[in-house]
């Protein structure tokens, strides 16, 4: 399955940071943890500091699937509007998830500065644009309940939004709590310094066969070496979606470009985050290394790849986005991909057990939110191991 195509921004930015042996033998833990992307880093992290023996599983390079292709804004607002959350899944569930959103990104960035891991996590603002004339009044009636529910949000009308980041649009909402980070690097570090302290990790190790058994889980890798766990914990993205007989997402292509460092609107830009309330939205940031980052155009997922043709398309249009926006922009792009992601109908994850695997959890960091998802399973998967329960789990569920 292509995830990427070519190879994204992160990657060729920060290269494979750390490596680790294939299995080579039979061994038996208390936890498997499959996937090593930012969920299975933040998970084993959790788990190996809280006294598990963990091992971490992964068929290719740490962090090479969707980890190594996002955009990596950290915003406590999900894809769905917190209003028409509510209409969803009731008002105190959408109060709890979007106020669940901003405790993980505080929760990321106390994480990163105890651990004193070099990540690119920076405090941003961020605003959501009216993308057309006709979206102003749904988006307006968004900022009203967000504000009336004591969030933090201000409305930007197209003189403010001009003076303050020289863009020409619509009105939009902006909230204080928002950041970025360089997600690869932060999965690579974390990994890299858990290892460090005894957690085994096995990268290029595909697990062929699983029995779900009443004490524990046994894998059989392609190379015929047993895993023998109490629990395993799937952190293995969208492609997990495949293990089920329900379709629970939608899977989906989505493209990126960046532009050349040192672009000039980078010191308006470089503390807000940016996206619309188009049906696919675009997004942008800047990096630690001064570029404008922007995504969107998103496509039904192609398991047989992307083709350079359909890239080339789809991030043209995302440059002809930017000019429309920021009329004196200098964007002149550097390098452009794409990545896919799973999206359910809620904007929700899917973090909890299922039926059909006993003795496994799932985090299933979703949307495109799906980093501050990641973060929130950190502290669901130790409950649900000591067998508490969290409002979060109710409404991250499989059988919602
Ligand atoms: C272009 C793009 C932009 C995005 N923008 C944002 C954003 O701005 N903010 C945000 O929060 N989210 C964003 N997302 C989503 C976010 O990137 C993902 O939710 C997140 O990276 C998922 O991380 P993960 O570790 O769960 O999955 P992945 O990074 O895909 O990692 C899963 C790992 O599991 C491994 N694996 C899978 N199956 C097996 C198996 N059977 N055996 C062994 N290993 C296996 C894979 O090799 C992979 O390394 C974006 C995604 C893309 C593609």
């Amino acid at each position: 399955m292509n995830l990427r195509s070519p190879e994204s921004f992160w990657l060729l930015k920060n290269g494979i940071l750390h490596s680790y042996p294939s299995l080579q033998e039979n061994i038996e833990c208390d936890i498997a943890v499959i996937g090593s992307g930012i969920t299975g880093a933040l998970i084993s992290h959790t788990l190996h500091n809280a006294g598990f023996r963990t091992v971490v599983i992964d068929k290719r390079d740490v962090a090479t699937g969707s980890s190594s292709a996002t955009t990596s804004m950290l915003q406590y607002e999900i894809d769905v509007p917190m209003h028409k959350l509510a209409e969803m899944i009731g008002e105190q569930g959408a109060i709890e998830c979007y106020r669940a959103g901003i405790q993980s990104i505080s929760t990321l960035e106390s994480l990163v500065k105890k651990e004193h891991i070099d990540t690119g996590f920076e405090r941003k603002t961020s605003l959501q644009v009216a993308h057309s004339r006709k979206a102003i009044d749904d988006l307006k009636k968004e900022y009203l309940y967000r504000e009336k529910h004591g969030f933090h949000v201000e409305w930007l009308t197209p003189e403010e939004i001009k003076s303050r980041y020289h863009m020409t649009s619509h009105p939009g909402i902006l909230s204080e709590e928002g950041a970025s980070i360089d997600a690869f690097k932060t999965a690579h570090e974390l990994i890299k310094k858990n290892h460090d302290s005894g957690m085994r990790v096995f990268d290029h190790t595909s697990v062929e066969k699983f029995s779900y058994g009443v004490d524990g889980v046994e894998m059989i890798t392609e190379e015929g070496f047993t895993i023998s766990c109490k629990k395993i914990i799937y952190c293995s993205g969208f492609e997990t979606l495949k293990m089920f007989k329900q379709k629970y997402a939608d899977v989906i292509s989505t493209f990126a470009c960046v532009s050349e460092e040192d672009f000039n609107l980078y010191p308006l830009l470089k503390d807000v985050l940016i996206w619309d309330t188009a049906e696919p939205y675009i997004y942008m940031r800047t990096t630690d290394d001064k570029r404008l980052l922007v995504g969107g155009e998103d496509i039904p997922h192609k398991y047989n790849g992307i083709s350079e043709k359909i890239k080339s398309k789809k991030t043209a249009r995302l440059n002809r986005k930017i000019e429309d926006l920021f009329p004196t922009l200098r964007f002149t792009e550097d390098y452009s991909w794409a990545g896919a992601f799973g999206v359910t109908k809620d904007g929700l994850p899917y973090i909890g057990e299922h039926p059909d695997f006993p003795n496994a959890i799932f985090v299933l960091g979703l949307g495109g939110n799906g980093i501050t998802f990641s973060v929130q399973g950190m502290d669901l998967v130790l409950k649900i191991l000591a067998g508490e329960t969290d409002p979060l789990l109710h409404y991250y569920r499989f059988d919602r």
